[in-house]
C-alpha cells in the first residue's frame, strides 16, 4: 500500500470521500485521473474504492482510513498498487543545501521521468552527474569526459571524511563510551542516537556498496535497446 498525499485528490463527493485521483497509473505509466463510482465501509476504520484510469481503464485499489466519527481522515489515503511516479530521494534537502541549481536539475529529471519522457530524462540524469562532479572537483576537471571526472572523485575527495570523529565518540571517554559503563542509565534519547550513528555506518560501509553491485548487475545484464534505424536480423 502506497500513500497517496490529500493534494493528489482532485474532486470528492458531497461526504468528502475523493472522487478523482489524480497519480501516475501503474498500469500504463502515464500521469492519468483515477475515478472512483463509490466507496464501501469496512468495520468503522476504513473504506475502500475501485478506481479506473481514465487512459488504461486498469483498476487501482483505494483504501481511506476514516475518524471515529466515520469520517475521512487526513492524509490516510492509500493505494495499491502504487503510484509509479518517482519521488525524491531521502535527504534531498542535502543536495539543496550544496547547490540549488544541482537541485533543480535532479528536480527536472524526476519530473521528465514522471511524464513518461525516458529520453529527456536521461538526459537530464546526465547533465546532473556532470554538474555534481564539477561541484564537487571544482574546475580543474572541467574539460575531462564524464567518465574521468568520476574516476578523479575519490583522488580528489576526502571519502573517509563521514567516518572521523565516530571513533571518538565510541572511546572510554567519549559521549557513547562513558554512558556504556552504566548502561541502566541510557535513555531512550540515547538508544536513538546510537541505533541512528550504527545505521549510518552501515548504509555507508554495507548498504550503499551493496546496492551498488547489485545496480551494476542489473545493468549489466538489461537488455540493450535496438539503435533506430538499425536492421533487425
Ligand atoms: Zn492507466
Amino acid at each position: 500500500m502506497q500513500s497517496v498525499e490529500d493534494r493528489y485528490v482532485q474532486s470528492r463527493f458531497s461526504n468528502t470521500f475523493p472522487r478523482t485521483v489524480e497519480l501516475t497509473c501503474p498500469h500504463c505509466l502515464k500521469v492519468a485521473v483515477l475515478e472512483a463510482r463509490s466507496w464501501q465501509e469496512h468495520g468503522h476504520e476504513v473504506a475502500a474504492s475501485e478506481m479506473t484510469c481514465s487512459r488504461c481503464e486498469g483498476s487501482v485499489l483505494f483504501i481511506q482510513l476514516l475518524t471515529p466519527e466515520a469520517t475521512v481522515r487526513e492524509n490516510g489515503l492509500y493505494c495499491y498498487p502504487g503510484s509509479a511516479r518517482r519521488e525524491a530521494m531521502p535527504g534531498v534537502n542535502y543536495l539543496q543545501s550544496l547547490s540549488g541549481p544541482l537541485a533543480r536539475t535532479y528536480d527536472s529529471a524526476l519530473k521528465l521521468y514522471n511524464t513518461a519522457d525516458w529520453g529527456a530524462s536521461a538526459l537530464m540524469v546526465r547533465h546532473l552527474l556532470q554538474g555534481l562532479v564539477i561541484q564537487l572537483l571544482g574546475e580543474t576537471h572541467r574539460d575531462q569526459p564524464l567518465a574521468r571526472q568520476l574516476e578523479a572523485l575519490p583522488g580528489e575527495l576526502d571519502l573517509s571524511r563521514p567516518l572521523q570523529d565516530v571513533a571518538q565518540l565510541l572511546e572510554p571517554a567519549g559521549t557513547f563510551g562513558r554512558q556504556f559503563d552504566d548502561e541502566a542509565a541510557i535513555d531512550k534519547v540515547s538508544a536513538d542516537l546510537l541505533m541512528e550513528l550504527a545505521e549510518q555506518l552501515m548504509t555507508y560501509l554495507v548498504v550503499m556498496p551493496g546496492t551498488m553491485e547489485d545496480l551494476k548487475k542489473r545493468i549489466a545484464t538489461a537488455p540493450v535497446p535496438l539503435r533506430r534505424g538499425s536492421d533487425v536480423a
